[in-house]
């Protein structure tokens, strides 16, 4: 078989960039990705053989870790009775039905094929029911790669440092406004400035696109009075905190009320899956109830309605895996916190659940400027040190880390040791 270095060299021949997510790219770490053969539970296992404990959990989705065994038995089975029928199934309606008792304050759901779909669905009902234009969103929040999101964004946007992106045009961007994360009088300054206008505040409740970064205290809850105030709605993105910081999500967490939700990765147990979701009087906008129009070949797929359903199904039946995720993911941050102190490295480890991530600043990372000014050529020399070593951290540090449930007390000390070893070869 040939190794990760060969298959990368013919990937860019056919492919722009040797990948299908600039994410996966290691451009701001530099070197080649690493081309994967298998997974199981918390391991990656690349074209050589190697094995990865896996920190990224296919950026989000494999909560339950790979090749889960409900989840596996759920997709074999369906693919024996076909792999998509292009008319409803007994499994869409389970799924809507566990997803609305699962999600506070949402009656209705409609699947799609990802999280850029989803986000870019709610947004055209969200001008729908308002009335009004135009949106804002968060620096260093990433809610796909829709036009009208890929204003000041995170993620791959960020890491590449890519401003403005050629082909979104002037008008679509300038009905998307922006203001910085946790700063909520510049919201409140953009509600003033252009009144009437706004249809919605679209967020990650707590942002995964710059690293984590959590929300302060009350930053939702007076969003959301401001969003009911001005009669715009408020957004919740929870393509990577639905299903995961409870079963309920950053609503439940937070006990904050969003107008509609946008949810992707868990929700489809590692296939190509999105939904949005909302009180019924929203939601029965859309076509073919309302006007609103918005469909897909492939929505509520069988093969991804099969592994997202065994995947819901598993975290709504043990709810306890929430306490056992958030315990392990403290037991890597306490550790990290305490060799980084030992080392007298500079470090700001955000947390919320079983979202971490790491940056080498001494001040607090509470939005994108902040994140922006960590040492990240500190961060590619660490992430390419555990990457030797057999820890695969997402590459780059703008992206959060995800922790699966069967990640092991063995696997989170060898982190902490590896990173004690890294931080002395700074010394
Ligand atoms: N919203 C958020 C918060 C995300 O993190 C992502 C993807 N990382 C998206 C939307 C887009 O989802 P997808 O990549 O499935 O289109």
């Amino acid at each position: 078989m040939e190794n990760s270095a060969q298959l990368f060299n013919r990937a860019t021949h056919f492919i722009p960039g040797g990948v299908n997510s600039p994410v996966r790219a290691f451009k701001s770490v530099g070197g080649t990705p690493i081309f994967m053969e298998s997974a199981k539970g918390a391991y990656l296992y690349d074209v050589e053989g190697n094995r990865y404990i896996d920190y990224i959990n296919s950026w989000g989705p494999m909560i339950l870790g790979h090749a889960h065994p409900d989840v596996t038995q759920a997709v074999s089975e369906q693919g024996l009775k076909s792999s998509s029928f292009g008319a409803p199934t007994e499994l869409e309606v389970k799924m809507a039905e566990l997803i609305v008792s699962m999600v506070p304050n949402i009656d209705m759901v409609r699947m799609v094929n990802s999280g850029t779909e989803a986000c870019m669905s709610a947004l055209r009902l969200a001008r729908a029911y308002t009335k009004k234009n135009k949106i804002i969103k968060f620096e260093g929040c990433y809610h796909g790669h829709a036009d009208s999101f890929l204003v000041k964004s995170g993620s791959g946007v960020a890491t590449l440092q890519i401003q403005s992106v050629p082909g979104v045009t002037s008008t679509t961007a300038s009905d998307t406004l922006t203001a910085a994360f946790n700063d909520f009088d510049a919201v409140k300054r953009l509600f003033s400035d252009h009144p009437n206008e706004i249809a919605a505040i679209f967020i990650e409740p707590v942002a995964g696109n710059m690293g984590c970064i959590p929300p302060t205290k009350n930053f939702l809850q007076q969003l959301r009075e401001l969003c009911t105030k001005e009669k715009a709605l408020l957004v919740f993105d929870e393509v990577m905190t639905g299903f995961r910081l409870a079963k309920g999500g950053a609503q439940e967490l937070y006990g904050v009320k969003a107008d509609l939700l946008t949810f992707g990765k868990i929700i489809g147990g590692g296939l190509p899956v999105g939904a949005y979701a909302g009180p019924r009087e929203i939601m029965e906008k859309i076509a073919p109830v309302g006007n609103v129009y918005q469909a897909g070949t492939l929505s509520g797929n069988p093969l991804a309605m099969a592994a997202g359903l065994a995947t819901l199904t598993v975290l709504n039946e043990s709810p306890s895996i929430y306490t056992s995720l958030a315990l392990k993911t403290k037991q890597l941050t306490n550790g990290l916190e305490k060799v980084c102190r030992e080392q007298g490295i500079p470090t700001s480890i955000n947390t919320v659940g079983s979202m971490l991530s790491l940056h080498f600043t001494s001040k607090p990372v509470t939005d994108f400027a902040s994140a922006l000014a960590a040492d990240n050529e500190r961060f590619k020399k660490y992430f390419h040190y555990l990457l030797k070593q057999g820890i695969y951290l997402p590459p780059s540090p703008f992206e959060s880390w995800f922790i699966c449930d069967v990640l092991s007390d063995s696997d989170i000390e060898y982190t902490i040791l590896k990173t004690s070893e890294f931080l002395k070869t700074l010394a």
